[in-house]
Formats: structure tokens, C-alpha cells, sequence
């Protein structure tokens, strides 16, 4: 089924208020999941809405959280988001720490215990709207690790993102959005819910074998997913781990305990004002330039086009925004018996959906 991205917006909208955020909170976090699922990214859409009502009603994440500032170290700032939605927390974060800008050209955060932050490609296009580079590091704490440390049979630590962009005219372009993983959890989810088989490369079993079967690691955490790249992206994971967590945190996977337990990032973020280097023109036009060189490569055969990092998330949304967002009949059965475990009713619920 396919639902107008408007009426999708308005129905995580009403579900997060019945969580308990307040009005600002559901439009932050209804806002980027319907933006993660128009670019194609389902992983990181509404279908994360049953983990965050479980999690509130846990109690382990706190609707209209106010974060702790520490005192900035020079262009290094410190956020505590005492386990509110990551949503809002890292904008929150991002903007305290683009206080440094002026004075520095520079700004590194560390954004600790913060809820799910989801799509994290989100805050580069942030940071690129304000005119910023960025790059953003998350790591995932709170629940046991996913990802498979090359050559071992057992998961070692999570997904471990790493987006980065350059700002052209306010856009984030090109902007790179990657799980350390060779896909998101959230994709095995999504395969599994549909009762789809994942390609040969995206999960090992109990053994470290290959398999293409999402069920025993989406149902029971069975197997573990692979990094991407074998050792070398298993040694990038492992750098985003320490960088978000022992450095720009107090907390990685290999921190005994944790509490409360549930899907905990923390973030580094390194943002830099181009005009530290050139002018803000110059870098914009030898990326453009840089960007349509790529471009002008010949495509591989069977290849239609050479794609930047982006650009597929572009070429889903617009189709996306003219047909609308597919959702599949699992994801919104779990949403909807979350909504009712906080009593949200269900008919109002129905009646904010409109088919594309
Ligand atoms: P993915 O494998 O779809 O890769 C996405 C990136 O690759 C994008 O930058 C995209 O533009 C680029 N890309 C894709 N196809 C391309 C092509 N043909 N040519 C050129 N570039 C191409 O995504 P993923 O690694 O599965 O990550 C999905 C999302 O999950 C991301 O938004 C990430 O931030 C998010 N994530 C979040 C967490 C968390 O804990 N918050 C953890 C893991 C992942």
C-alpha cells in the first residue's frame, strides 16, 4: 500500500503524541522519518515507531527530554542527552555546538546517550544547509552487537554509521550516508517483515557462514550482520566505535553495562566552515566542478548512469513525493498496536491515512 507522504507525516505525527512528545518533538521526529522513507531509506522510517514506543513505555527513552550542556573546550562541546529522542537531541546538539563556529571555523561535538538519531545523513544536510562540511560518526549502545568483526563468527559491535557532505547552495552535495555494515539492520527487518530473502553478503548465521535467511537474525538476533568490505570496513566500524564512543563518549559496546538498555547512539561530529580554507564560493565550485566530472565518466555496462553519493535518495524522493510511500501491512500492524498500548484510537488513526 501506498500512502501521500503528507498523511504518513500526519499519522507518525499523532502516533509520537500519543507516546507523549510534545507538539515541537512530533514534528521533528514525524518529519525525519517520513523523510528517511522518501529517500528510500524504510530502514530508518515509520517502521522504527514500535521500537520507540517500547522504549518509552520501558521508560528508557524520555519524551521532551532537556539535554545537559557541558562547558565548551575550546571548539570541542559536550552533550548529554540523558536518553531523549535523537531526533531532536542532535539538532539540538549541532546547533549549541555551532556556537564555536565564529571563533574557531570549527566545531567538534560529542552528543552522549542520546536516543535513536535514525537517518544520520539528516545532519548533514543540517550542518550543509547552514553553509557547513560535516561529518558524522554514530555508534550504538545499549543492546548487544549486530555486526560480525571480520573473520569472526559472532557480532563484535553495530552498524556503525558514517554520513559526510559538502554544502553547494544550502544542499548537501555530494552527501554520503553509510552504514559500516553492508546494510542496516533495519533492511533485514524490513526483508523479514515482507518474508524476503536478502542477497549473499549482508548476514553470516551462528557459524559465520553466509546466508540470505533475515529471519533468525530479525526474529531472535540469530547470526550477525557483515561489515562491508571485509577488513576494511570492519576496521572503519571499529574506528567509529572508538571515535563515538571512547573518544566523544563515555560509552562503546564493550562497556560491560549499560542502563537502561535499548538502541542508545552517541554522535561525533566534526563541522567545518569552508571559509576557514578559501571562500565559501571557491569550495562550492571545485566541488561542482569535481561533481560533474564523475558524472561525465562513461557508465559501466548494464549501468544507466554514474550516481554521487545522494543521489539515489534524490531520485526516490521525487518519485516518492508524485506516487507516494509503500509501507507493507506488517509495519503498520506493529505501529498500530503500538499506538494502542498508549491508547491512541485507532479510527482517528486510519482516518489521517490517504492512499496514493
Ligand atoms: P545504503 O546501503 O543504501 O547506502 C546509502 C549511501 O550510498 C547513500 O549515500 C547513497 O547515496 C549511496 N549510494 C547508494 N547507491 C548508490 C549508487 N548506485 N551510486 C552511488 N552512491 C550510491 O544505506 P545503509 O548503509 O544501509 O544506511 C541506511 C541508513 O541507515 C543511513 O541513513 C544511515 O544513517 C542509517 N543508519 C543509522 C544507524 C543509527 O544507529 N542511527 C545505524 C546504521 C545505519
Amino acid at each position: 500500500m501506498r500512502y501521500t507522504g503528507e498523511s504518513l507525516e500526519s499519522f507518525a505525527n499523532a502516533v509520537l503524541r500519543g507516546f507523549g512528545c510534545d507538539q515541537n518533538e512530533a514534528d521533528i521526529v514525524a518529519n525525519h522519518l517520513i523523510l528517511a522513507n522518501s529517500t528510500g531509506h524504510d530502514s530508518h522510517g515509520i517502521g522504527m515507531l514500535p521500537m520507540y514506543g517500547a522504549q518509552v513505555r520501558d521508560g528508557n527513552l524520555i519524551c521532551n527530554q532537556t539535554p545537559v550542556f557541558h562547558d565548551p573546550v575550546g571548539a570541542i562541546t559536550v552533550v548529554d542527552a540523558k536518553c531523549g529522542f535523537g531526533h531532536r537531541m542532535a539538532l539540538i546538539a549541532l546547533d549549541r555546538a555551532m556556537q564555536t563556529m565564529d571563533e574557531h571555523r570549527v566545531a567538534v561535538l560529542g552528543l552522549r546517550n542520546s536516543g535513536h538519531v535514525s537517518r544520520v545523513g539528516t545532519y548533514s544536510e543540517y550542518c550543509a544547509s547552514k553553509g557547513f562540511v560535516s561529518i558524522h560518526m554514530v555508534n550504538v549502545v545499549g543492546h548487544p552487537p549486530l555486526v560480525a568483526p571480520f573473520g569472526a563468527r559472532a557480532a563484535g559491535f553495530s552498524t556503525n554509521p558514517i554520513s559526510m557532505a559538502m554544502p553547494v547552495d544550502g544542499q548537501a552535495k555530494p552527501l554520503l550516508d553509510i552504514a559500516t555494515s553492508t546494510v542496516a539492520f533495519g533492511k533485514i527487518r524490513v526483508a523479514s517483515n515482507k518474508g524476503e530473502k536478502v542477497p549473499l553478503g549482508y548476514l553470516v548465521d551462528n557459524e559465520g557462514v553466509p546466508t540470505t535467511d533475515p529471519d533468525p537474525m530479525a526474529n531472535s538476533r540469530e547470526g550477525a550482520l557483515s561489515a562491508f568490505g571485509d577488513y576494511k570496513g570492519s576496521g572503519l566500524g571499529m574506528f567509529v566505535e572508538l571515535l563515538a564512543g571512547a573518544l566523544a563518549s563515555d560509552d562503546t559496546v564493550a562497556t560491560k553495562e549499560h542502563i537502561p538498555e535499548g538502541v542508545y547512539n552517541n554522535m561525533f561530529s566534526v563541522i567545518i566552515d569552508p571559509a576557514g580554507f578559501d571562500s565559501k564560493d571557491q569550495v562550492a565550485k571545485r566541488t561542482l566542478e569535481f561533481y560533474d566530472y564523475i558524472k561525465s565518466k562513461p557508465a559501466a555496462k548494464g549501468v544507466d548512469e554514474v550516481l554521487m553519493p545522494g543521489e539515489p535518495e534524490k531520485i526516490s524522493k521525487a518519485d516518492r513525493d508524485k506516487n507516494g510511500i509503500p509501507v507493507d501491512d506488517e509495519t503498520m500492524r506493529q505501529i498500530f498496536e503500538t499506538a494502542d498500548m498508549f491508547n491512541v484510537d485507532e479510527q482517528q488513526l486510519r482516518e489521517r491515512l490517504v492512499n496514493a
